[in-house]
């Protein structure tokens, strides 16, 4: 993926936000750990994480193949363990994705 021009995803998911997007990076509000890279759709706070949004790295972005539900992992922070997220399906879009914990993450608009 080359950074400075990022090729969004572009399909139904997101026209239903309203069509624009943005990339934001998320860090561990513990220890500040760099853990993902994820394109945001449409404008409102990120409440959850949608499996096929995460860009990198590749070990979440493998995460939208797992083709049980229940094996899913929860998001942790590499470095510290804490938890910063666990799976759930968006009902209205059976769509899965991460509900981040509040206050567990920081994040940074790129
Ligand atoms: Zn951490």
């Amino acid at each position: 993926v080359d950074e400075r021009k990022p090729k969004f995803l572009n399909d139904r998911y997101k026209q239903k936000r309203g069509g624009s997007s943005y990339l934001i990076t998320l860090f561990c509000a513990h220890c500040s750990t760099q853990l993902l890279v994820y394109q945001k759709d449409g404008k409102g706070s990120l409440i959850r994480l949608y499996l096929d949004r995460i860009i990198a790295p590749k070990e979440l972005t493998e995460l939208q193949n797992i083709f049980h539900f229940s094996r899913i992992p929860p998001l942790v922070c590499p470095k510290c363990q804490r938890i910063i997220g666990a799976p759930m399906i968006y009902a209205p879009e059976k769509r899965r994705a991460i509900r981040l914990i509040h206050g567990s993450f920081l994040k940074k608009k790129s």
